[in-house]
C-alpha cells in the first residue's frame, strides 16, 4: 500500500487512526443513527424542545444578552475590523468585562455557567452581524482550552486554567500542521517524557485561530515512543513557543491565526489533558458540541441575509416592479426563508439536546455544522445575487456614494471558511457515513472483511444471518402510511414520508454493503448521497415537529412557520426522491476515471491558453515546518508565465 512520502502514512494506517479515534459506544439514543437503522424515532424530536422565549429566559441570561447586544451596538464596527484586520484593543477588552469569554465556563470557575443553549443564542447573535467576532469567541470556548479541560481535566488543571480563561486569557485550539489537515495520522508535533516526568514537547501547529492573541493553547501531539496522540495544555509564554507567522486569508481579515512552533517545551505533567494517548478521542468529543457554534451562528447569516432581501426585493424596482415580484427572484426569497426555518430546527434540536445529556447527538451536531453551513453558503451567493452589483461593491465604497453600508461581500468572504474548517464538508460526509455503515460492520464486518479466512466468514454466517432475518423483512414492512401520525395534523403526510424513507434508506445502506461490499469504504458518491438524505430526513423531521409545537404552544407566529415547513418539506421530498434514484443511476465510476485522467495530466491540453501557475505539481507540496528550514517560505509569484 502507498506511504506517504512526509510522514510514511498509508492510507491503512490513516484509517486505523481514526477508527482508533471514534467513539464505538452507543450508551444514549440518537435520532440519526436511528434513522440509519430504518428506526424513525418520532419521540425523539417529538414533543419539539422550544428554546426558551425571551421571557421565559433566566432573568441572569437575558441581563447578559441585553448588555451583549447593547455593546455590539455601541462599540462593533466591523466595516473597520474588516479594514484594518485588527480587533480592537477597547472591544475586547469590553469582552472581557462583560464575561464573553467565560459564558460556557461553570461558575465555581469564575463564569458564567451558561447553558448549551444560552451560550448558542449568543453565537446566533455574532453570527448575524460579525465573523471576525464569532471565530474569536468561538475559538477560545468552543473548541479552545475551556471545553476539552471542562470536560477532560484533572481538578488541578480546571482549577488552574478555567478561571484565567474565564477572565478573558484568550485560547486556541493546535491540531493542524502543514502535512495535517483532515488527516490526524500525519500529526509530526512530537512529546516525549524527560527524567523529571514531564513532557518535550516539539513540532510546529499551522492555521491556529486565536493564536497570535492566546496565552493558552490546546495542543495535540504523539508521543515518541508509540506514536498514541495526546492533548495538552500550554502555556504561549513558556521558553520555546514562538508565533513564527501571522495568516491572512480572503476573509475573516482580524483573525489572529499563527503559525506556532514549539522548541523543547517543558510541559508539566499535570498539564495532560484526560489520559496519555486519548488526545484525538478528546478532540472529537469536545466537537461534538463545540462543533454547535458555527450552525447556530450560520443561522443568524442567513437571518441577516433574508432580511437584506426582503427589504432589498421589495424596494428595487426592475422591469415595472420590485425584483421580488419577479418569479426567479421570489423562488429565491421563499428558499432562503424555508431554509432559514429549517436550520433554525436542525441545530435548535441538536443544542436543547446538547443541554440533556441523556441522547448523544455526535451525529446530529455534525448534520447540524454541514447542512446548515451547505443552506447558509447558498443563501449568501443568492444574497449577493438578489442584491446584484451592490451585493459585489463594499460597504465603504456603498456608503461613500451615499448607499446603505450592506456588506454582502464582506459576508461572503467571512462565510466561506465554514465549509473548510472544524471539519470540513467531505470529513462530516465521512464521520457520518462510516455512522451509517456501523450497525452492519458489527453484525456482518467479519463477512466482507478481506483479511478473514472463508472458514472463518462461514462460521459467522449463522449469527449474522440470524440479524438479518428479522432486521431486513422489517426494513419493508413498517407502516408509514394513513392513518400514521394522525395527531400530527397538517404535518402527518411529510412525517410517514420520513417514516417510509428512513427504512428505505436503511434497505439502500444494506444494499450497498452487499453490492460493494469491502469497497462500499470507497464509493463516496453513494454513501455521500445516503448522509445527504439523512440529513434531509432529519431537517424535514424537526422542521415538522418544531411547527407543530409552535402551533401546540399557541405561539403567536405558528401559521407562519407551518407555512414554512410545509414548503420546506415538500422541496426535502423532491431532492429525497432524486438521491435516491442517483444511487443506483449516475456516472459515479465513468467520473472517477475522468477525475484520474486529469490528475494523469491527460487532460491538461485543456489549459492552453491561460497564464498558468508557473510551478510544477511538486512544488504545491506544503514546505517542511519554517524553523527546521531556518528560512521564511517563498512569496509565490503568482499567476507566473511559462
Ligand atoms: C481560517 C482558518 C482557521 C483555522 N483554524 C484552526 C484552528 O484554530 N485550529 C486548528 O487545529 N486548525 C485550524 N484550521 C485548519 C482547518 O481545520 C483545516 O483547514 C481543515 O481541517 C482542512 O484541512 P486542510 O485545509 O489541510 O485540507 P486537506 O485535509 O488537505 O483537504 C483538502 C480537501 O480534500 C478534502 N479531503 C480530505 N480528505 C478527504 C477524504 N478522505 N475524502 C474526501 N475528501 C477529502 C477536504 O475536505 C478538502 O476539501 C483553520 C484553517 C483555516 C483556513
Amino acid at each position: 500500500m502507498a506511504k506517504d512520502e512526509h510522514t510514511g502514512v498509508s492510507e491503512k494506517e490513516a484509517m486505523e487512526v481514526a477508527e482508533a479515534s471514534r467513539e464505538t459506544a452507543w450508551t444514549h439514543p440518537s435520532f440519526l443513527r436511528e434513522l440509519f437503522l430504518g428506526n424513525f424515532r418520532l419521540d425523539l424530536v417529538h414533543p419539539f424542545p422550544m428554546a426558551p422565549s425571551e421571557e421565559e429566559d433566566r432573568p441572569e441570561f437575558r441581563a447578559f444578552y441585553e448588555a451583549f447586544k447593547e455593546f455590539l451596538r455601541q462599540e462593533l464596527d466591523s466595516v473597520e475590523i474588516d479594514t484594518t484586520g485588527e480587533y480592537p484593543e477597547s472591544l475586547v477588552d469590553g469582552l472581557r468585562k462583560l464575561g464573553a469569554f467565560g459564558m460556557k465556563i461553570p461558575k465555581e470557575y469564575g463564569g458564567l455557567g451558561f447553558t448549551a443553549v444560552e451560550y448558542q443564542k449568543v453565537m446566533h447573535l455574532v453570527g448575524s452581524c460579525d465573523g471576525n467576532i464569532s471565530a474569536l469567541l468561538s475559538a477560545h470556548q468552543s473548541i479552545g482550552v475551556p471545553q476539552p479541560v471542562k470536560l477532560f481535566g484533572s481538578k488541578e488543571l480546571k482549577q488552574k486554567y478555567l478561571p484565567r480563561c474565564a477572565a478573558g486569557e484568550i485560547s486556541a485550539f493546535a491540531l493542524t500542521e502543514a502535512q495535517v489537515g483532515s488527516d490526524p495520522a500525519r500529526l509530526l508535533t512530537s512529546v516525549e517524557r524527560t527524567p523529571d516526568g514531564d513532557y518535550l514537547l516539539n513540532g510546529e501547529k499551522l492555521w491556529c485561530t486565536n493564536g497570535t492573541l492566546a496565552k493558552l493553547l490546546v495542543v495535540m501531539a504523539r508521543h515518541a515512543e508509540n506514536k498514541a496522540i495526546s492533548a495538552f495544555v500550554v502555556e504561549t509564554e513558556w521558553p520555546g513557543v514562538t508565533i513564527e507567522h501571522r495568516c491572512h486569508f480572503m476573509g475573516l481579515r482580524a483573525l489572529a491565526n499563527a503559525v506556532i512552533s514549539f522548541k523543547d517545551v517543558v510541559v508539566p505533567a499535570g498539564n495532560l489533558i484526560g489520559k496519555e494517548g486519548r488526545g484525538l478521542k478528546i478532540a472529537l468529543t469536545t466537537l461534538n458540541d463545540g462543533r454547535l457554534s458555527i450552525p447556530n451562528g450560520s443561522v443568524g447569516t442567513a437571518k441577516a441575509a433574508l432580511e437584506i432581501c426582503r427589504k432589498w426585493s421589495a424596494e428595487r424596482v426592475q422591469w415595472g416592479k420590485p425584483i421580488g415580484k419577479h418569479e426567479a427572484i421570489a423562488h429565491k426569497l421563499a428558499d432562503m426563508a424555508a431554509y432559514t426555518f429549517a436550520m433554525e430546527s436542525v441545530v435548535g434540536f441538536a443544542t436543547q439536546m446538547a443541554d440533556r445529556g441523556d441522547v448523544d447527538i455526535r451525529l446530529e451536531a455534525a448534520a447540524a455544522k454541514e447542512w446548515n453551513t451547505f443552506r447558509t453558503w447558498q443563501i449568501v451567493d443568492e444574497a449577493m445575487q438578489i442584491r446584484g452589483g451592490r451585493g459585489y461593491e463594499t460597504e465603504t465604497s456603498l456608503a461613500a456614494r451615499g448607499e446603505q453600508p450592506i456588506g454582502i461581500e464582506r459576508m461572503m468572504r467571512d462565510y466561506r471558511i465554514n465549509k473548510i474548517f472544524e471539519g470540513s464538508s467531505e470529513i462530516m460526509h465521512l464521520f457520518m457515513a462510516r455512522e451509517a455503515v456501523d450497525k452492519h460492520l458489527e453484525v456482518a464486518g467479519a463477512l466482507i472483511d478481506p483479511r478473514k479466512k472463508l472458514a472463518e466468514k462461514l462460521a459467522e454466517l449463522p449469527s449474522i444471518a440470524g440479524f438479518y432475518a428479522t432486521w431486513y423483512p422489517t426494513r419493508w414492512l413498517g407502516w408509514g402510511r394513513f392513518p400514521r401520525y394522525r395527531e400530527m395534523g397538517a404535518f402527518a403526510g411529510h412525517l410517514r414520508f420520513v417514516e417510509r424513507n428512513s427504512r428505505k434508506l436503511a434497505r439502500e445502506v444494506f444494499h450497498g454493503m452487499v453490492a460493494y461490499g469491502p469497497k462500499l469504504q470507497n464509493k463516496q458518491g453513494f454513501l455521500f448521497r445516503l448522509v445527504d438524505i439523512t440529513m434531509e430526513l432529519f431537517a424535514m423531521a424537526t422542521s415538522a415537529a418544531r411547527a407543530h409545537a409552535m402551533a401546540g404552544h399557541r405561539h403567536p407566529d405558528a401559521d407562519k412557520a407551518a407555512e414554512l415547513a410545509d414548503l420546506f418539506c415538500r422541496m426535502a421530498r423532491r431532492r429525497i426522491r432524486g438521491l435516491f434514484r442517483d444511487l443506483w443511476s449516475n456516472d459515479d465510476v465513468r467520473k472517477y476515471k475522468v477525475a484520474q485522467n486529469v490528475l494523469a495530466g491527460r487532460h491538461a491540453w485543456l489549459e492552453h491558453g491561460i497564464m498558468g501557475l508557473g510551478v510544477t505539481a511538486k512544488a504545491l507540496e506544503p514546505p517542511t515546518p519554517f524553523r527546521e528550514r531556518g528560512e521564511r517560505a517563498p512569496v509565490a509569484r503568482p499567476f507566473a508565465t511559462h
